[in-house]
Formats: C-alpha cells, sequence, structure tokens
C-alpha cells in the first residue's frame, strides 16, 4: 500500500520501524484522517490476522477479540476517537492467540494532536499480560519472576554443577531521572540494558531485577570471568549519552557462587545482593564477591543496631559510664576522670566503645546516647564534688553531636539542673572522620567556651587532629594520643615529638594531656622532660566502675 510522501504516518514510519525493533510489545499507529495504520511485524508474527496493511483497524481487529469484550475495545476506541481524551486510554480484553487459545491483552492509545489541537495520530501499544508478567516493560529484559525461575531449574540440575549469580546495580541513577526526568531515565536504561547484552557472551542472559538492578546466571563460572565480564560492564557504562551533556552513570557488582556459598536459589541471590551492598559501601564503580565473614560480621552489626535501638528506647539502660583517672602530672595527684561508654551486651558481656561507637555515630544514634552520658557523667561529677570539690569530668563529644540543633541547649539546661560549675566539665571532641568545616566546630564551641565549658581535642597526632589544625581550632587542651607514648622510651623520634608538642602548646596558651602512660618510667620522662599537664593511663588507673573509682574520692 503506497501512502502519501507527506502524511504524518509516513513522516514517523523510521521512527517507529526502529521502535518496533527493540520492543516486546505490539505498536500500531493510525492515521485519524485516512484510517491508515502502521501495525508493528509482531502483529503478525503472533497473532493470526489476514493482513497487517490495512485502513480500517477496527474490522482487522474485533473478529480476534472476544465476543464478551469486544464492547470494551469499541469504548476505548470512542473515546480517543472523540480527539478530547486529554490522557491515554487504557483497555483490557482478551485476544485470540495464534496458538487458538485467548489471552489477556491492554491496550493502551494517546492521541496525537496538530496545532489546532486535532487529533492527526492515535498511537496504540498492546501487551500481552504473560509477557509483561516475565519481561520488564522498560528494558524489554526477562524479570526477577523468569530469574528465579531460571536459577532454580539451574541450581536444581545435574548434580556436579556450578556458577555464579551476578547482580549488577546502576550506581545513583536517580540522579539520571531527577536531572533528566524519568522518560529519559527509561530511554538510559533500555540503552545500558542493550549494551551489556551486547558485551555478553550469548549464552548468558541479563535479567531485570529491579528498576535499577540487573542480574545474570553464570554457569561454571571462575571469579576472573566474572571480573572481565564486569569490566565491559563498566565500560558500557561510560557510554549513555544525553544529547547534550555526557552524563556517567557507573555501576557495581556483587557476585556469589553456586554451590560454595549457598545451593539453594534464594539464599544465593541475596548473598549476591549483599556483595553488591558491599561495593557499594567500599565507594561503588566496583565488584566484589560474597565472604562469608564479611556477612557474618554485618549481620551482628545490624543485629547489634537493633539492640541499641532497643535499648535507648528503654533509656539507655543497658549502657554505663566507666571512668579512668586523670591525674597532675608534677605530683601525681587525681584531678578527675574521663567517661568512658560501655554496653552490656544481651549476654551480659561488656562490649568496648570501638566496636559500637562508630555504628551510633553513622546512624546518628549517637545523639539520644550522647544527651543520656552527658546526664549521667554530670550527676556522677556533681556527687564527686561533694569530696572534691574542683573535681574534672571529660566527656566525650563526637561531631555528630554538634550538628544538632538541641544540643547546646540541652547542656546548658543539665549544667543549670544540676547546679554544677561548668568550669568542672571539659568535652573532648573525638572524631576519627575528617572534619570538614572548622569554622562551624568553632562556632560551636564558641558557646561552649562563653558557658565556661573547656574543650580538648582528642587523640592528637591522629586522623583529623594534627599541627595544622592547632591554628583553626580554639581549645583548652591537647590530649596526645597513646600511639606516641607506647615506645616513647625507646623512640627518640617520639620523645622529642612529645617534648615539642608540649612546648609548643604551652606556647600558645593550651594544656597538654597525656594519654596511654602504662609504666613509671615513661610518667616519669613525660614529668621531668617533658613538663605535660596531665596523665592519663593504665599505670595510674584502668576505667572504672562508678562504685570502684568512689572509693578514690573517699581515701
Ligand atoms: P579515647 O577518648 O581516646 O579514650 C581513651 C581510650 O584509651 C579508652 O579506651 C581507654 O580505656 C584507653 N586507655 C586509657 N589509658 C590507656 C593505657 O594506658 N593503655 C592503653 N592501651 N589504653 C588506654 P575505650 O574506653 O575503649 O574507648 C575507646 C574510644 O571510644 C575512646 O577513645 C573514644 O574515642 C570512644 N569513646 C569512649 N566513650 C565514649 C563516649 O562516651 N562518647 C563518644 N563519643 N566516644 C566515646
Ligand atoms: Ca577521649
Ligand atoms: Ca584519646
Amino acid at each position: 500500500m503506497s501512502m502519501n510522501e507527506n502524511s504524518p504516518l509516513n513522516k514517523i514510519r523510521t521512527y517507529f520501524n526502529a521502535l518496533q525493533n527493540s520492543a516486546e510489545e505490539y505498536l500500531f499507529v493510525v492515521d485519524v484522517n485516512t484510517g491508515e495504520v502502521l501495525m508493528s511485524d509482531n502483529f503478525m508474527r503472533d497473532f493470526s490476522f489476514p493482513s497487517n496493511e490495512t485502513d480500517d483497524l477496527d474490522s482487522l481487529i474485533l473478529p480476534f477479540i472476544h465476543h464478551e469484550d469486544r464492547e470494551i475495545y469499541e469504548n476505548a476506541m470512542n473515546e480517543i476517537d472523540k480527539g478530547n481524551a486529554s490522557k491515554d486510554v487504557s483497555c483490557d480484553f482478551r485476544l485470540l492467540h495464534k496458538s487458538g487459545d485467548y489471552g489477556w491483552v491492554n491496550l493502551s492509545m494517546a492521541a496525537g494532536k496538530d496545532e489546532f489541537g486535532q487529533p492527526i495520530l492515535i498511537s496504540g501499544v498492546v501487551t500481552r499480560m504473560d509477557v509483561k508478567l516475565r519481561a520488564d516493560h522498560i528494558t524489554g529484559l526477562l524479570n526477577r519472576h523468569s530469574f528465579d525461575v531460571a536459577l532454580e531449574a539451574e541450581v536444581t540440575g545435574a548434580p556436579g554443577i556450578h556458577g555464579a549469580v551476578v547482580v549488577v546495580g546502576l550506581d545513583n541513577f536517580h540522579v539520571i531521572n531527577e536531572t533528566y526526568g524519568h522518560h529519559f531515565g527509561d530511554i538510559a536504561l533500555r540503552q545500558i540494558a542493550q549494551n551489556i547484552t551486547n558485551i555478553l557472551p550469548p549464552d548468558i542472559k541479563l535479567y531485570k531485577l529491579d528498576s535499577d538492578m540487573f542480574g545474570m546466571i553464570i554457569p561454571d563460572a571462575m571469579p576472573e570471568e566474572i571480573e572481565i565480564i564486569f569490566s565491559s560492564v563498566q565500560l558500557c557504562m561510560r557510554e549513555i549519552r544525553n544529547v547534550e551533556d555526557t552524563i556517567y552513570c557507573t555501576a557495581s557488582a556483587g557476585a556469589a557462587f553456586y554451590p560454595t556459598d549457598a545451593n539453594d536459589s534464594v539464599t544465593i541471590v541475596r548473598y549476591a545482593e549483599v556483595a553488591l551492598e558491599i561495593a557499594r559501601k567500599k565507594g561503588r564503580d566496583q565488584i566484589c564477591f560474597f565472604v562469608k565473614e564479611t556477612y557474618d560480621r554485618w549481620r551482628y552489626d545490624i543485629g547489634m543496631q537493633n539492640l541499641m535501638q532497643n535499648c535507648i528506647a528503654r533509656g539507655c539502660e543497658d549502657f554505663f559510664l566507666c571512668y579512668q583517672p586523670q591525674v597532675d602530672a608534677k605530683d601525681g595527684r587525681l584531678i578527675g576522670a574521663e567517661a568512658l561508654l560501655r554496653w552490656y551486651d544481651k549476654d551480659g558481656s561488656v562490649v568496648a566503645p570501638m566496636q559500637f561507637i562508630p555504628m551510633l555515630e553513622k546512624s546518628r544514634m549517637i545523639i539520644p546516647v550522647g544527651h543520656w552520658i552527658i546526664e549521667n557523667a554530670v550527676t556522677t561529677a556533681k556527687k564527686w564534688q561533694k569530696y572534691m570539690p574542683d573535681f574534672q569530668m571529660s566527656i566525650n563529644i563526637s561531631l555528630y553531636q554538634l550538628e544538632e540543633h538541641m544540643f547546646f541547649p540541652f547542656v546548658k539546661d543539665c549544667i543549670e539542673r544540676h547546679e554544677i560549675d561548668p568550669t568542672t566539665i571539659t568535652f573532648e571532641l573525638t572524631e576519627s572522620q575528617s572534619v570538614y568545616d572548622w569554622e562551624f566546630v568553632n562556632k560551636q564551641f564558641a558557646d561552649f567556651h562563653n558557658l565556661g565549658i573547656k574543650i580538648a581535642m582528642d587523640d592528637f597526632g591522629t586522623g583529623y587532629s594534627s599541627l595544622g589544625f592547632l591554628k583553626n581550632f580554639t581549645c583548652n587542651v591537647i590530649k596526645i594520643d597513646r600511639v606516641f607514648i607506647e615506645d616513647i622510651l625507646k623512640n627518640d623520634f617520639d620523645k622529642n615529638l612529645v617534648k615539642y608538642t608540649v612546648m609548643l602548646c604551652h606556647s600558645i596558651g593550651m594544656e597538654v594531656c597525656i594519654e596511654g602512660v602504662e609504666e613509671e618510667d615513661a610518667y616519669i620522662f613525660l614529668r621531668d622532660e617533658c613538663k605535660a599537664d596531665y596523665i592519663q593511663g593504665f599505670f595510674f588507673g584502668y576505667p572504672e566502675m562508678e562504685n570502684v573509682f568512689v572509693r578514690r574520692l573517699k581515701k
């Protein structure tokens, strides 16, 4: 059938042809004025229509629609024909398949209008429900259901089979959606799916598992082969381009082996997804293989996180504070203590803070726990000041606490309620992550300085707290980390470093507390040669429970 060169239908013919090759669905476009119809070839492949060249769609298709459903189709056609349908028109009906069976399909139509608002083209998409349940409508790839079926068949197949499940997740795909819109996101997804399919060995299928996650089953795979496949996937990712910009989207992947990691399909997929999550945590754009130990550790952390959440909800009842003495370096006289957090695990064992503080910080649970710590440390300090009026209490504060708006008002209220002298309280800033904004930190601390609370920089010489920051950070006390003290008597470098750091601090009006002093000789050196101000370490006392520590005061 020949068509007018300039007919709207003819203009979109090339586009239509391209589209029909990449779609699982059946497509048609009707020229409203002439009735001419373009139909995708797969109509002829799967249904028994006498021809796909027609200028009367209704009379072609109606005989193949289940007689009970014809009215549904006709109503939908009337609605779109009237031309005032502003949205898509969609309907479901049974259509006779080549096999001789009726199958449910969905027909979705939209009208394309000219500049006067008159419909000139009607485009329709027919989707088979059974296929839809297997395939992903955006990429045309088989979906998670199909993946599960295929994997189950693979792992329950011949004895001795082995291989790997690889899941590929797009990193930050939502950014593409947000920046360029969902429509572009869909096009990009389709492109990615096609690119990856093209680089895969022909016998390996790509499945679409979730909105931005793909999966594959690789029989007989060795880790090296999987790494090679993933490198090709990474190359594909560099090629998704927008018309104006070039956008780069990366992918991460996780892999698990059957039957070594697990031999049932559900567990293997879960393990591969765990490995993907770890790859993302490690910074994305990489592949990780499932490792049982990492997984157990991860599970432990999640378990602990839940326990802590419950514990916080119950008022932090499984937390307690230990107190480690701080002494005046000149004469070894007790001046105060540092409050150190401990946690009772469910079996009653005591867990050290390094095992859970990073998790509390990451989940921001450190904020409620931090309130509890201050409340309790201040209560204890007030009690102990009955025995020793100038008793100093040092409390660890993590950066995340400073970011909370209620922190300062809370501290102020706490000080007032307990009627404690704020100059007997020191906040130690402990934060191993880099401090991105010293201006912010100083601004926060300025309020505490004004209140009279002292500020100490913890773990000096490690992580964030180095010489450069002495310049930027206004504090009263520097706590030199114990890594410099461990070998101080054997190591001239450490000796000089500590000695000159103390000198430097004194010259700018800061006091110095030395941590981790375990031996008398070290103490004597620090006192006589370094002129340190305060000492904290096992030589003067371990962290102790409240009822133990209090004996030091009652003497
Ligand atoms: P930190 O603030 O540097 O606390 C000193 C740590 O060194 C304590 O470990 C203490 O037991 C240990 N220590 C003290 N003297 C010696 C010594 O002579 N030799 C050795 N080998 N170790 C010594 P702990 O209690 O396990 O605390 C570890 C870290 O956990 C603390 O390091 C601090 O960063 C964090 N932390 C503890 N309690 C809290 C808290 O209440 N809040 C916050 N945010 N962090 C806390
Ligand atoms: Ca500390
Ligand atoms: Ca420290």
